[in-house]
């Protein structure tokens, strides 16, 4: 991993991008089940066309997926869903606050939040990163 100098003095940001990158980690180790399940919550927003999302990562592969690609889960599918977990875990465990690139609705948020904090409690003690 290596992270811009300039990072150093902005403390926030530097906090949300290494936690993204921590966030690669989990997801590698989390296990085809809780991957799928997060497929699950990402097509339900696809279903009600929820725009925006918690990073520029995930919003820009977001942005290039299509029907097939969600209804295939199309490698395109798949690495968003991969970014839009890793950009969600950094939205909520790097201090949160607002952010430009936080765009998703607040309902969804609140959905990805819950979500999130579910799987914390079932991988405690499990999941080790
Ligand atoms: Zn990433």
């Amino acid at each position: 991993m290596v992270l811009d100098r300039c990072l150093l003095k902005q403390k926030g940001e530097l906090r949300r991008i290494v936690c993204h990158e921590l966030m690669h980690f989990v997801w590698m180790r989390l296990g085809n089940g809780a991957r799928r399940a997060w497929e699950g919550v990402l097509a339900a927003e696809w279903k009600a066309r929820a725009r925006g999302e918690l990073g520029w990562s995930a919003e820009w592969r977001k942005a290039g997926l299509g029907e097939r690609d969600v209804a295939g889960r199309s490698r395109k599918w798949r690495e968003y869903a991969c970014e839009s977990f890793c950009a969600t875990g950094a939205g909520l465990f790097a201090g949160g606050g607002e952010h430009e690139e936080y765009t998703l609705g607040a309902r969804f948020r609140k959905r990805r939040g819950g979500w999130m904090e579910e799987l914390v409690g079932h991988q405690r003690g499990g999941l080790r990163i």
